[in-house]
């Protein structure tokens, strides 16, 4: 039996980039982090970004502040990806992190360093300029483009739920604990059966069905 891959997306999925990103925001700005909403679009229009000075405030908070070294992770996310990892899942890590064209050594360096420090599992890691298929039979996914793009490939995305994608349909996971949840039954139905070590699961066959944004 083949393993099952599960390609999982780093920022905004197992990192939380939105509290790092808001930290740089305010320390650049020399504001409180609550005075900078918590409902943002993916591109923080709210906060009086535009491109440029988003892409500036992202490479000194990733340069000189080493964002990628020291982001919160998300809550349960290394027990669950344990869990996945012990009971047989294949973790692929997907980032997008060397998009801009500068600092790859440093960004690949605390990539690697914040998964060990956070005791993130993976099998194997890639640094993708764009996500195009990565192979893996389900993705935990924040960006909308990215979701749409891969489902409109046909894979089985998750979205990991962000203010940013809610208007997106289909499977959805709040945290961690869904998003376990959703791959075990993902998993069950590629292999017919899921061994694993998976606590306080409701029972009943409509739990993809409970997971879908409606
Ligand atoms: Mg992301």
């Amino acid at each position: 039996m083949t393993d099952f891959v599960l390609g999982v997306d780093l920022d905004g999925v197992c990192g939380d980039y939105f509290a790092a990103f808001r930290t740089a925001v305010a320390r650049e700005r020399g504001v409180e982090e609550p005075s900078l909403t918590d409902d943002v679009s993916w591109d923080f229009i709210e906060w009086d970004l535009d491109s440029e000075s988003f892409l500036d405030i992202h490479r000194r908070a990733v340069a000189e502040h080493r964002m990628f070294l020291d982001m919160p992770a998300m809550e349960g996310v290394s027990e669950a990806l344990w869990r996945l990892s012990d009971a047989g899942v294949w973790i692929r890590i997907v980032t997008h992190r060397l998009v801009m064209n500068w600092d790859h050594r440093a960004i690949v360096s605390d990539t690697v360093e914040w998964l060990d420090s956070n005791s993130i599992p993976y099998r194997d890691i890639c640094f993708l300029g764009r996500k195009p298929e990565v192979q893996a039979d389900a993705y935990v996914e924040d960006a909308p483009h990215n979701i749409e793009a891969l489902r409109g490939a046909g894979n089985s995305v998750i979205a990991f739920e962000q203010s940013y994608n809610r208007h997106i349909g289909g499977l959805r996971a709040r945290n961690w604990v869904e998003v376990e949840e959703i791959v075990a039954d993902l998993v069950a139905q590629h292999q017919g059966a899921f061994e694993g070590q998976l606590p306080g699961f409701d029972a009943g066959a409509d739990r993809l069905y409970r997971h879908q944004n409606r």
